[in-house]
């Protein structure tokens, strides 16, 4: 029969290993993470030049609409003229019509700035789609081939829940109670390894720390822990000790 302090060792491992599995299943595993980077990044730049076409075309239509506006002002100057009674008048008109033209070259150039841009953007998209096809390919292909390893892993996350609920069960209940607490408080780690300190000088006695928090670890306690299995508390953190050795 399995010791205390083996019971409550592999509690935590199984505790670690629940939640690398979890989350295994809820991101991508270690060798389709370079795949999946360079997929992301390739489709975020295909977005951006989306973006840049969708801004050029709308530049492109606002510059027409302008354009169109100032035309029919031109055209009502236009008519204007016929019915001017003085010199004074006249000039104003022309003075406007001036002005009015003077738009719409600027709209003309605006619009065709905006035609340049889209068809810039435009090439570069097609060029990016383009060689995205490949990279795509290959991408939905190891998402399938993770896709199918996935119902394995939630198979070993299954049994791993299930050796959890008989371990806290095996535990007694202020033994485990005492763990859940030290373990949110550590963010998923309730334990700690004892470790010996190298002493240097004449009297070479073994002086013991806790591994998490350095505080002193009394050496009966290090006694306990290597001959009965004891469940022993760190002093200051109240993690529960164990000697590397022991557990490995
Ligand atoms: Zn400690």
């Amino acid at each position: 029969m399995k010791s205390q302090l083996g019971l409550v060792t592999r509690l935590q491992q199984a505790l670690t290993e629940a939640a690398d599995l979890h989350a295994l299943l809820s991101g991508i595993p270690d060798w389709m993470q370079e795949l999946h980077d360079e997929h992301s990044g390739r489709k975020t730049e295909i977005e951006t030049l989306e973006e840049s076409l969708a801004a050029a075309a709308t530049d492109r239509r606002t510059a027409e609409a302008t354009e169109a506006d100032c035309q029919e002002k031109l055209k009502a100057y236009q008519d204007q003229i016929s019915q001017v009674r003085n010199q004074r008048e006249y000039g104003a008109l022309l003075q406007e019509i001036d002005t009015v033209k003077n738009q719409i070259r600027d709209c003309e150039e605006q619009a065709l700035a905006a035609l340049e841009e889209y068809e810039a953007a435009e090439k570069l998209r097609n060029e990016a789609t383009e060689a995205f096809a490949d990279l795509d390919q290959r991408y939905s292909e190891s998402l399938k081939k993770w896709e199918a390893e996935k119902p394995d892993i939630a198979q070993q996350a299954e049994a791993v829940k299930k050796e959890i609920q008989e371990l806290e069960q095996a535990l007694p209940q202020r033994i485990l109670i005492h763990f859940r607490r030290v373990f949110e408080r550590h963010h998923g780690n309730a334990m700690a390894a004892v470790q010996e300190v190298q002493q240097t000088g004449k009297k070479a006695a073994h002086i013991w720390h806790c591994g998490a928090c350095n505080y002193r670890v009394r050496p009966q306690a290090v006694v306990e822990i290597t001959n009965k299995g004891s469940l022993v508390l760190c002093d200051s953190c109240k993690r529960i000790l164990y000697l590397a050795e022991a557990s490995a």
